[in-house]
Protein backbone atom coordinates (compact mmCIF):
# COMPACT_ATOMS: atom_id res chain seq x y z
CA UNK A 1 0.00 0.00 0.00
CA UNK A 2 1.42 3.60 -0.98
CA UNK A 3 1.82 6.14 1.96
CA UNK A 4 -1.33 8.51 1.87
CA UNK A 5 0.33 12.22 1.80
CA UNK A 6 -2.46 15.26 2.08
CA UNK A 7 -2.19 16.96 -1.10
CA UNK A 8 -0.96 14.38 -3.29
CA UNK A 9 -2.77 11.52 -5.39
CA UNK A 10 -0.44 7.91 -5.84
CA UNK A 11 0.18 7.53 -9.69
CA UNK A 12 2.57 4.77 -9.84
CA UNK A 13 4.87 2.71 -7.49
CA UNK A 14 7.87 1.70 -9.12
CA UNK A 15 10.63 -0.85 -7.57
CA UNK A 16 11.64 1.39 -5.38
CA UNK A 17 9.98 4.45 -5.35
CA UNK A 18 6.30 5.81 -5.66
CA UNK A 19 5.69 9.03 -7.51
CA UNK A 20 2.44 10.91 -6.72
CA UNK A 21 1.22 14.07 -8.28
CA UNK A 22 -0.70 17.24 -7.13
CA UNK A 23 -4.30 16.69 -5.78
CA UNK A 24 -5.05 19.83 -7.40
CA UNK A 25 -4.65 18.33 -10.85
CA UNK A 26 -1.18 20.32 -12.09
CA UNK A 27 0.62 17.95 -14.13
CA UNK A 28 3.76 19.90 -14.17
CA UNK A 29 5.22 18.92 -11.16
CA UNK A 30 5.22 15.52 -9.34
CA UNK A 31 6.30 13.83 -5.94
CA UNK A 32 9.20 11.36 -5.95
CA UNK A 33 9.65 9.43 -3.00
CA UNK A 34 11.82 6.34 -2.20
CA UNK A 35 11.03 4.03 -0.36
CA UNK A 36 13.23 1.54 1.43
CA UNK A 37 12.40 -1.00 -0.69
CA UNK A 38 15.46 -2.87 -2.45
CA UNK A 39 15.10 -5.26 -5.56
CA UNK A 40 17.95 -6.90 -7.35
CA UNK A 41 17.39 -9.12 -10.31
CA UNK A 42 14.23 -7.71 -11.80
CA UNK A 43 12.42 -8.68 -8.04
CA UNK A 44 11.85 -6.60 -5.04
CA UNK A 45 13.23 -8.37 -2.11
CA UNK A 46 11.78 -8.53 1.33
CA UNK A 47 12.51 -7.34 3.92
CA UNK A 48 13.76 -3.65 3.02
CA UNK A 49 16.60 -1.57 3.87
CA UNK A 50 15.87 0.15 7.04
CA UNK A 51 16.82 3.97 5.90
CA UNK A 52 17.68 3.54 2.71
CA UNK A 53 15.39 5.65 0.80
CA UNK A 54 16.48 8.39 3.07
CA UNK A 55 19.88 7.86 1.92
CA UNK A 56 19.29 7.46 -1.73
CA UNK A 57 17.86 10.98 -1.57
CA UNK A 58 20.53 12.74 0.79
CA UNK A 59 22.69 11.14 -2.17
CA UNK A 60 20.70 12.47 -4.97
CA UNK A 61 20.00 15.90 -3.21
CA UNK A 62 23.95 16.35 -2.47
CA UNK A 63 24.59 15.40 -6.38
CA UNK A 64 22.37 17.69 -7.61
CA UNK A 65 23.85 20.39 -6.04
CA UNK A 66 27.30 19.42 -7.19
CA UNK A 67 26.36 19.47 -10.41
CA UNK A 68 24.50 22.52 -10.25
CA UNK A 69 27.91 24.06 -9.81
CA UNK A 70 28.97 23.42 -6.43
CA UNK A 71 32.33 20.97 -7.27
CA UNK A 72 33.29 24.23 -9.17
CA UNK A 73 31.73 22.89 -12.90
CA UNK A 74 29.51 24.08 -14.89
CA UNK A 75 25.65 24.30 -13.84
CA UNK A 76 24.07 20.85 -14.85
CA UNK A 77 20.39 21.90 -15.04
CA UNK A 78 18.13 19.02 -13.00
CA UNK A 79 14.63 18.45 -12.39
CA UNK A 80 14.18 19.65 -8.69
CA UNK A 81 11.54 22.48 -8.59
CA UNK A 82 13.63 25.41 -6.67
CA UNK A 83 11.82 26.01 -3.07
CA UNK A 84 9.18 23.66 -3.00
CA UNK A 85 8.38 22.35 0.19
CA UNK A 86 8.31 18.40 0.90
CA UNK A 87 5.56 17.12 2.78
CA UNK A 88 6.17 16.78 5.90
CA UNK A 89 5.16 12.57 6.20
CA UNK A 90 7.96 12.53 3.52
CA UNK A 91 10.27 15.14 4.32
CA UNK A 92 13.59 12.81 4.25
CA UNK A 93 12.39 10.62 1.18
CA UNK A 94 11.20 13.03 -1.23
CA UNK A 95 11.89 15.35 -3.88
CA UNK A 96 9.44 17.45 -5.81
CA UNK A 97 10.46 17.58 -9.37
CA UNK A 98 9.65 18.93 -12.40
CA UNK A 99 8.23 16.41 -14.91
CA UNK A 100 9.90 15.69 -17.52
CA UNK A 101 9.73 14.44 -21.18
CA UNK A 102 11.86 11.65 -20.36
CA UNK A 103 14.27 10.38 -23.32
CA UNK A 104 13.97 6.27 -23.86
CA UNK A 105 17.80 6.03 -23.01
CA UNK A 106 19.59 4.65 -19.74
CA UNK A 107 22.86 6.86 -19.97
CA UNK A 108 25.31 4.62 -18.79
CA UNK A 109 28.79 5.16 -18.25
CA UNK A 110 31.82 3.11 -16.87
CA UNK A 111 34.92 3.66 -15.66
CA UNK A 112 35.70 0.11 -14.45
CA UNK A 113 35.86 -3.10 -16.03
CA UNK A 114 32.71 -5.55 -13.76
CA UNK A 115 29.39 -7.17 -13.73
CA UNK A 116 28.11 -7.25 -17.39
CA UNK A 117 30.92 -5.06 -19.39
CA UNK A 118 33.30 -7.98 -17.28
CA UNK A 119 31.57 -11.14 -18.87
CA UNK A 120 30.89 -9.36 -22.25
CA UNK A 121 34.81 -8.08 -22.45
CA UNK A 122 35.79 -11.75 -20.95
CA UNK A 123 34.17 -13.46 -23.66
CA UNK A 124 34.64 -10.96 -26.76
CA UNK A 125 36.92 -8.13 -26.29
CA UNK A 126 34.14 -5.62 -26.36
CA UNK A 127 32.02 -3.89 -23.88
CA UNK A 128 28.38 -2.57 -25.88
CA UNK A 129 30.51 -2.90 -28.64
CA UNK A 130 33.22 -1.00 -27.76
CA UNK A 131 36.61 -2.73 -28.12
CA UNK A 132 38.69 -2.29 -25.00
CA UNK A 133 42.66 -3.27 -24.84
CA UNK A 134 43.91 -7.51 -23.86
CA UNK A 135 44.72 -8.77 -20.63
CA UNK A 136 42.08 -6.77 -18.63
CA UNK A 137 40.78 -7.85 -14.61
CA UNK A 138 37.27 -7.56 -13.50
CA UNK A 139 37.83 -4.37 -11.80
CA UNK A 140 39.96 -3.10 -13.48
CA UNK A 141 40.32 0.69 -14.17
CA UNK A 142 39.56 1.36 -18.00
CA UNK A 143 42.02 3.61 -20.16
CA UNK A 144 39.09 6.31 -20.75
CA UNK A 145 35.77 6.27 -19.13
CA UNK A 146 33.42 4.94 -21.37
CA UNK A 147 29.50 5.31 -22.40
CA UNK A 148 27.65 2.34 -22.74
CA UNK A 149 23.49 3.12 -23.13
CA UNK A 150 20.76 1.13 -22.94
CA UNK A 151 17.13 1.30 -24.24
CA UNK A 152 14.36 2.36 -21.32
CA UNK A 153 11.93 -0.29 -21.83
CA UNK A 154 8.62 0.54 -21.27
CA UNK A 155 7.05 -0.22 -18.22
CA UNK A 156 7.75 -4.38 -17.30
CA UNK A 157 9.62 -4.96 -19.98
CA UNK A 158 14.02 -5.67 -19.65
CA UNK A 159 16.49 -2.92 -20.56
CA UNK A 160 18.52 -3.55 -23.32
CA UNK A 161 21.82 -2.69 -24.24
CA UNK A 162 22.17 -0.64 -27.33
CA UNK A 163 25.18 0.52 -29.41
CA UNK A 164 25.65 4.38 -29.96
CA UNK A 165 23.72 4.18 -33.67
CA UNK A 166 21.02 2.66 -31.89
CA UNK A 167 21.07 5.95 -29.03
CA UNK A 168 21.28 8.09 -32.35
CA UNK A 169 18.41 6.42 -34.46
CA UNK A 170 16.36 6.76 -31.18
CA UNK A 171 16.57 10.57 -29.78
CA UNK A 172 18.23 11.73 -33.16
CA UNK A 173 22.06 12.35 -33.38
CA UNK A 174 22.79 15.77 -31.53
CA UNK A 175 21.04 14.76 -28.78
CA UNK A 176 22.40 11.43 -28.77
CA UNK A 177 26.12 13.43 -28.61
CA UNK A 178 24.71 15.67 -26.41
CA UNK A 179 23.64 12.44 -23.96
CA UNK A 180 27.24 10.79 -24.51
CA UNK A 181 29.34 14.08 -23.88
CA UNK A 182 26.99 15.28 -21.00
CA UNK A 183 26.83 11.50 -19.10
CA UNK A 184 31.09 11.40 -19.60
CA UNK A 185 31.11 15.05 -18.13
CA UNK A 186 29.31 14.55 -15.59
CA UNK A 187 30.75 10.79 -14.44
CA UNK A 188 34.23 12.56 -14.50
CA UNK A 189 33.29 15.23 -12.26
CA UNK A 190 31.91 12.85 -9.88
CA UNK A 191 34.43 10.15 -9.87
CA UNK A 192 37.19 12.82 -9.13
CA UNK A 193 35.06 13.99 -6.19
CA UNK A 194 34.37 10.32 -5.02
CA UNK A 195 38.02 9.69 -5.45
CA UNK A 196 38.74 12.86 -3.03
CA UNK A 197 36.69 11.02 -0.29
CA UNK A 198 38.56 7.62 -0.62
CA UNK A 199 35.72 6.41 -2.98
CA UNK A 200 35.75 4.60 -6.29
CA UNK A 201 32.65 5.58 -8.76
CA UNK A 202 33.18 2.46 -11.18
CA UNK A 203 29.73 2.95 -13.08
CA UNK A 204 26.63 4.74 -12.90
CA UNK A 205 23.51 5.59 -14.79
CA UNK A 206 21.70 9.08 -15.69
CA UNK A 207 17.92 9.39 -16.79
CA UNK A 208 17.69 12.36 -18.55
CA UNK A 209 14.36 14.33 -19.79
CA UNK A 210 13.34 17.29 -21.79
CA UNK A 211 12.23 20.72 -19.66
CA UNK A 212 11.08 23.82 -21.74
CA UNK A 213 13.54 22.59 -24.53
CA UNK A 214 16.60 21.90 -22.23
CA UNK A 215 18.06 18.90 -21.69
CA UNK A 216 17.60 18.12 -17.57
CA UNK A 217 18.61 15.29 -15.37
CA UNK A 218 16.04 13.47 -13.99
CA UNK A 219 15.48 10.69 -11.98
CA UNK A 220 18.26 9.73 -8.92
CA UNK A 221 21.58 10.72 -9.56
CA UNK A 222 25.31 8.92 -8.67
CA UNK A 223 22.97 6.56 -5.36
CA UNK A 224 24.31 3.37 -4.21
CA UNK A 225 21.22 2.12 -6.53
CA UNK A 226 22.29 3.75 -9.58
CA UNK A 227 26.08 3.22 -9.27
CA UNK A 228 28.58 0.94 -8.25
CA UNK A 229 30.71 2.36 -5.70
CA UNK A 230 33.78 0.94 -3.96
CA UNK A 231 36.47 1.45 -1.15
CA UNK A 232 39.55 3.32 -2.80
CA UNK A 233 41.94 1.66 -0.25
CA UNK A 234 40.67 -1.87 -0.72
CA UNK A 235 40.66 -1.84 -4.48
CA UNK A 236 44.50 -0.50 -4.50
CA UNK A 237 45.84 -3.04 -2.14
CA UNK A 238 43.37 -6.12 -2.54
CA UNK A 239 44.31 -8.76 -4.41
CA UNK A 240 41.25 -10.95 -5.13
CA UNK A 241 38.34 -9.02 -6.72
CA UNK A 242 36.16 -9.25 -3.59
CA UNK A 243 38.89 -7.67 -1.90
CA UNK A 244 39.40 -4.83 -4.81
CA UNK A 245 35.92 -4.37 -4.94
CA UNK A 246 34.27 -4.24 -1.98
CA UNK A 247 31.16 -2.40 -2.46
CA UNK A 248 28.75 0.43 -0.74
CA UNK A 249 26.15 -0.52 -3.17
CA UNK A 250 23.84 -3.28 -3.46
CA UNK A 251 26.19 -5.91 -4.88
CA UNK A 252 26.20 -7.02 -1.33
CA UNK A 253 22.39 -8.08 -2.04
CA UNK A 254 23.21 -9.17 -5.68
CA UNK A 255 26.22 -11.67 -3.97
CA UNK A 256 23.99 -13.05 -1.41
CA UNK A 257 20.77 -13.97 -3.73
CA UNK A 258 23.76 -15.55 -6.11
CA UNK A 259 24.89 -17.76 -3.85
CA UNK A 260 21.55 -18.65 -2.22
CA UNK A 261 18.82 -18.52 -5.01
CA UNK A 262 18.68 -21.39 -7.64
CA UNK A 263 16.88 -18.96 -9.92
CA UNK A 264 19.24 -16.29 -9.95
CA UNK A 265 22.23 -15.95 -12.01
CA UNK A 266 25.77 -16.15 -10.97
CA UNK A 267 27.02 -12.77 -9.79
CA UNK A 268 29.27 -12.22 -12.86
CA UNK A 269 26.97 -13.17 -15.40
CA UNK A 270 24.30 -9.98 -14.55
CA UNK A 271 23.49 -7.33 -17.86
CA UNK A 272 24.49 -4.58 -18.60
CA UNK A 273 21.62 -2.26 -16.84
CA UNK A 274 21.42 -4.49 -13.81
CA UNK A 275 24.46 -2.68 -12.81
CA UNK A 276 22.32 0.35 -12.05
CA UNK A 277 18.45 -0.81 -11.80
CA UNK A 278 19.11 -4.60 -10.86
CA UNK A 279 17.26 -5.98 -13.66
CA UNK A 280 18.75 -9.32 -14.94
CA UNK A 281 17.97 -12.22 -16.82
CA UNK A 282 14.80 -13.52 -16.32
CA UNK A 283 14.13 -15.18 -13.03
CA UNK A 284 10.98 -17.14 -11.75
CA UNK A 285 9.51 -17.49 -8.46
CA UNK A 286 10.26 -15.84 -5.01
CA UNK A 287 13.27 -14.95 -3.79
CA UNK A 288 13.81 -15.96 -0.31
CA UNK A 289 14.10 -13.33 2.23
CA UNK A 290 17.58 -11.63 2.91
CA UNK A 291 18.87 -12.86 6.34
CA UNK A 292 19.50 -9.96 8.86
CA UNK A 293 22.70 -9.91 8.60
CA UNK A 294 22.69 -9.02 5.15
CA UNK A 295 19.88 -6.07 5.68
CA UNK A 296 22.61 -4.83 8.45
CA UNK A 297 25.42 -5.01 6.30
CA UNK A 298 23.88 -3.19 3.32
CA UNK A 299 22.53 -0.51 6.18
CA UNK A 300 25.66 -0.13 7.29
CA UNK A 301 27.73 0.34 4.18
CA UNK A 302 24.85 2.62 2.09
CA UNK A 303 25.19 4.91 5.66
CA UNK A 304 28.83 4.73 5.29
CA UNK A 305 28.94 6.07 2.04
CA UNK A 306 26.69 8.98 2.73
CA UNK A 307 28.72 9.72 5.37
CA UNK A 308 31.78 9.39 2.98
CA UNK A 309 30.77 11.39 0.20
CA UNK A 310 28.72 13.87 1.99
CA UNK A 311 31.39 14.83 4.49
CA UNK A 312 32.68 18.70 4.37
CA UNK A 313 36.57 18.53 3.32
CA UNK A 314 38.99 21.18 2.26
CA UNK A 315 40.13 20.64 -1.10
P1 LIG B 1 9.93 0.51 -13.22
O1 LIG B 1 9.03 1.66 -13.54
O2 LIG B 1 10.19 -0.39 -14.39
O3 LIG B 1 9.60 -0.18 -11.94
P2 LIG B 1 12.04 1.69 -11.83
O4 LIG B 1 12.17 0.58 -10.92
O5 LIG B 1 13.27 2.36 -12.33
O6 LIG B 1 11.27 1.25 -13.11
P3 LIG B 1 11.49 3.77 -10.06
O7 LIG B 1 12.93 4.13 -10.21
O8 LIG B 1 11.03 3.22 -8.77
O9 LIG B 1 11.09 2.80 -11.21
O10 LIG B 1 10.56 5.01 -10.43
C1 LIG B 1 11.00 6.19 -10.99
C2 LIG B 1 10.36 6.41 -12.36
O11 LIG B 1 10.15 7.81 -12.58
C3 LIG B 1 11.28 5.95 -13.50
O12 LIG B 1 10.49 5.40 -14.51
C4 LIG B 1 11.91 7.27 -13.99
O13 LIG B 1 12.32 7.23 -15.34
C5 LIG B 1 10.79 8.25 -13.78
N1 LIG B 1 11.20 9.65 -13.56
C6 LIG B 1 12.22 10.09 -12.79
N2 LIG B 1 12.28 11.45 -12.77
C7 LIG B 1 11.27 11.90 -13.56
C8 LIG B 1 10.79 13.20 -13.95
N3 LIG B 1 11.37 14.32 -13.51
N4 LIG B 1 9.73 13.27 -14.80
C9 LIG B 1 9.14 12.14 -15.24
N5 LIG B 1 9.50 10.89 -14.90
C10 LIG B 1 10.57 10.75 -14.07
MG1 LIG C 1 14.66 3.55 -11.61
Amino acid sequence: MTQAIPGWRAVYSGKVRDLYVPEDGADDRMLVVASDRVSAFDHVLEPGIPGKGELLTTLSLWWFDQLAGADGGRRVANHLVDGAVVPEEVSTRGMIVHRLEMLPVECVVRGYLTGSGWAEYSATGTVCGISLPDGLSNGDRLPAPIFTPAYKAPLGEHDENITFSQTEELVGADRAAQLRDLSLEIYARAEKTARSRGVILADTKFEFGILDGELTLGDEVLTSDSSRYWDAAAWASGTTPSERMASFDKQIVRDWLAANWAHAPGGSAQRASDAQSGRGEDKTGTPPQLPAEIVARTTARYRELVDLITATIDR
